[in-house]
């Protein structure tokens, strides 16, 4: 049975006379990555840290595990991971100590080694975030969502600004979270990115969503109309030039 782990109906967010979000509704199924695409400003963000209780709405209903975002905001937290951003971190810990920091904060025992070695970090134990590369940072980030167990992570833009073997190391790390069970919601403006890990994606414009369905549907919609790329694709890119000649291997000290 399909079960719908995240429901929004009729969100509407307005920032004094900006219309951020424009009455939009999507549900989101338990296990699958869902993604939210769209330009900047189109109001991304704005949805997911409503749904994460982070801001506050102007209208509309939110449903996350059948808890209602108005009634029950606190049992919503409990079910949920959301990515901190890596600079607000106390400088001086190092990652284990961080995450034992954390665990205090959740209340939860969590065996900060294991959770190092499942985002790749195990030698980094020891260091501080500020000697981590960019794609390290992403992963510890990543970690951290996971330590209160949640049912559900939002990651918002987690490869911006990284290199293509960072990027691909982060698709594995997210593809193996979701294997376990645990529903992501990400944002990404990299299309490519969209195709290889969300399930299903919303396109957001302007406030409103204006597609939601599986990358392969969107796609298949589009050809059905009759368009045609204007060149014929040679069988690889360039980025798959880069990665056959720089290895998979991430490279990040
Ligand atoms: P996205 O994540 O898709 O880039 P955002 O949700 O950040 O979009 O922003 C949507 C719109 O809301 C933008 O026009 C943005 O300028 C505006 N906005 C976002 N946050 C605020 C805020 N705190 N105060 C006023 N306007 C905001």
């Amino acid at each position: 049975m399909i079960n719908n782990i995240i429901s929004v109906k009729n969100l509407v967010k307005n920032y004094g006379e900006v219309s951020a979000v424009r009455g939009i509704s999507f549900d989101v199924i338990e296990g699958e990555i869902f993604g939210l695409l769209g330009p900047n400003g189109a109001g991304k963000s704005t949805t997911l840290e409503i749904i994460e209780t982070l801001r506050d709405k102007t209208s509309g209903d939110i449903w996350v595990n059948g808890f209602n975002l108005d009634q029950q905001p606190d049992e919503i937290k409990k079910v949920i991971g959301v990515q901190l951003q890596t600079s607000g971190f106390y400088p001086s810990l190092n990652l284990l100590e961080l995450i034992q920091l954390f665990c205090g904060l959740y209340n939860r025992d969590v065996d900060g080694m294991e959770l190092l070695d499942l985002v790749n970090l195990k030698e980094k134990a020891k260091a501080q975030v500020k000697q981590l590369s960019g794609g390290q940072k992403q992963r510890f980030s990543i970690a951290t969502t996971l330590i209160n167990k949640p049912k559900i992570i939002f990651l918002d833009e987690p490869t911006t600004g990284l290199d293509p073997q960072a990027r691909r190391s982060l698709w594995e790390l997210i593809k193996g979270i979701r294997a376990k069970g645990t529903t992501v919601i990400i944002t990404t403006h990299y299309m490519d990115e969209a195709e290889v890990l969300c399930d299903r994606v919303a396109i957001i414009d302007s406030g409103k969503i204006i597609a939601l369905d599986t990358p392969e549907k969107l796609v298949d919609q589009l050809v059905a109309t009759g368009f045609e790329r204007p060149k014929e694709m040679k069988k690889a890119n360039l980025e798959d030039v880069f990665i056959q000649l720089t290895g998979h291997a991430l490279r990040e000290e």
